[in-house]
């Protein structure tokens, strides 16, 4: 423990030196250059902070430094009046002022996507990089007014005083929170007392287990260990909630059986913590061509590739088929292409696809461990590649290592529409001696699938799904506006049982096509006809 002290101190110390190095070294900005003081202080109720921007000459607009992809209109409220806030912009309409506040909330707890801030007990968890202006126009310091609560991230870990205190290297998330409430194992922060001891540490072993499993496997340093910010809610049904960005997790645990070690539930979130620790381990993609959209299979599907690797290990075998990874993806995206998926957000994205695309690379180099070694090869800090991740790197090195086919067969699930795709995958991947097969009945199920989920799109909002209990189409479209019920119990589609998938499937696309509704019998006899238009 007292090692562990002194190498944080020291640690700490270096990141001081290299931070002032820096500001002696490049203080390049004009001497007008406007400065801003932003103050976080908790709100009196824990659940968000409000922050104020000072300046030292009055200012009537600014924008900030990091992009928050519609994070600030959920979470942001402006305080000062006559102050507008439009995505990345702040802009007073009575002209300059000295101070232009706000109060960031996230609403109900929301954790999907990246949140940049949630609630974590009586504490908040929030991401720095959104609360820096832009620094071409302007020099920001973040102070944190907090007496008595505690402030960690990665290059600190204080108690707070009545004094100010000012984070110097601004980076990625931090917890702010009650001193009393927070526990610290070796990379877990507790903000609850509830905990048992015993389940802390497991969850803390589990992640530098895997941390360490991941940084060997890919002969990784890491520079920033994993951190846990734990949190449960007794009084709520059995679930978890969690989110990650660079080193740091913030977990929500809902229900009392948490503490009672249900077995389905540990292994859900072990299964979950494998799957992120692959993130902070295994690197990001970090580059100008590559957007999330163009990128995500690549992360998620090697995220969900060497989580299984992991479990692998095991005395159970976790393995999976390249046969059923195809059959998976197929069923879920038909004639999609993955980059242009037309389901709401990228998130959807299925990571079954993109773990498909990067198992196949292993079969077509004939060589096993070939992914792990490509992996560590773009990871390696002095590489050509440096720890920057991208698409078309992760093409060459494949490339280069013997195979001229792979980008070719991941244009075709990444940007090619149509359900003729499949077939020429299965017949490249059958040329290289694997054995895969793709039925006609397969691509018109799934077509039939896209099509039913693409209407339940465009007519309902809000969370929908459905399923198929025998020949029964099951609905759930709470929020829908186009006429559904919670539940609709759809037993024929355009006077075709539903269990005749091409009988339907082609008057479907035809009365699409001409805009016109489309028929669903339900089980109690009534009908739905939802407008269909693409
Ligand atoms: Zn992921």
């Amino acid at each position: 423990m007292k090692l562990i002290q002194i190498l944080v101190r020291v640690f700490g110390g270096f990141l001081l030196l290299i931070v002032f190095g820096c500001a002696s070294n490049f203080a390049t900005s004009p001497a007008s250059q406007t400065h801003i003081s932003a103050i976080i202080e908790p709100l009196p109720s824990a659940n968000g902070i409000s922050l104020s921007y000072q300046f030292d000459q009055p200012v009537d607009n600014f924008s900030f430094q990091h992009k928050a992809r519609g994070i600030r209109k959920i979470a942001w409220t402006v305080q000062t009046p006559n102050v507008e806030l439009i995505d990345d912009a702040v802009r007073s309409l009575s002209g300059p002022l000295n101070q232009i506040a706000f109060s960031i909330r996230p609403e109900n707890q929301w954790f999907d996507g990246d949140p940049g801030l949630v609630v974590l007990g009586n504490g908040v968890v929030f991401d720095m990089d959104y609360i820096l202006v832009d620094e071409n126009s302007f020099s920001t310091s973040i102070f944190v007014n907090a007496p008595e609560a505690t402030l960690i991230s990665n290059s600190l870990d204080v108690a707070l005083s009545s004094e100010p205190h000012e984070i110097v290297n601004p980076k990625g998330f931090a917890y702010l929170g009650d001193s009393n409430l927070v526990e610290r194992n070796l990379s877990t922060i507790v903000a609850a007392r509830e905990f048992e001891a015993p389940l802390v540490s497991l969850l803390d072993s589990l992640l530098v287990d895997i941390t360490n499993y991941y940084a060997n496997l890919l002969s990784r340093e890491i520079t920033h260990q994993p951190k846990i910010f734990l949190f449960i809610e007794e009084d709520q049904p059995l679930g978890f909630k969690g989110f990650v960005n660079g080193n740091i997790a913030a977990i929500h645990l809902q229900g009392k059986p948490w503490l009672e070690y249900n077995d389905r539930a540990l292994n859900q979130l072990a299964n979950y913590i494998q799957h992120e620790a692959f993130h902070m381990v295994g690197g990001r993609l970090e580059n100008d061509v590559d957007t999330r959209q163009r990128s995500v299979w690549l992360t998620e599907g090697a995220a969900e590739y060497f989580s299984r690797k992991l479990n692998s290990e095991g005395s159970i075998d976790y393995s999976v088929s390249i046969q059923t990874l195809f059959d998976r993806c197929l069923a879920l995206i038909a004639s999609q292409p993955l980059t242009k998926m037309e389901l709401p957000t990228e998130a959807r994205i299925p990571p079954i696809c993109g773990e498909f695309l990067v198992s196949i690379v292993p079969l077509l180099l004939d060589d096993p461990e070939s992914l792990t070694s490509i992996w560590s090869e773009m990871l390696k800090p002095g590489s050509r590649h440096g720890t920057k991740l991208s698409v078309s790197e992760f093409y060459e090195v494949v490339e280069r290592r013997g195979d001229k086919r792979y980008e070719g067969i991941a244009a075709l699930l990444l940007n090619t529409p149509g359900l003729a795709r499949w077939q020429k995958i299965a017949e490249a991947l059958n040329d290289v001696g694997v054995e895969i097969s793709v039925t006609r009945e397969q691509l018109t199920t799934a077509e039939g699938t896209r099509l039913i989920h693409k209407l339940l799109a465009q007519h309902c909002r809000g969370p929908r799904a459905f399923r198929t209990e025998g020949s029964v189409l099951i609905m759930i479209t709470p929020d829908c506006s186009g006429g559904f019920h919670d539940e609709a119990r759809v037993i024929e589609i355009e006077s075709h049982p539903l269990a005749n998938v091409a009988a339907w499937v082609e008057q479907f696309t035809l009365r699409c096509s001409r805009n016109e509704s489309v028929r669903f019998l339900l089980q109690d006899g009534s009908e739905i006809s939802p407008q269909c238009s693409y």
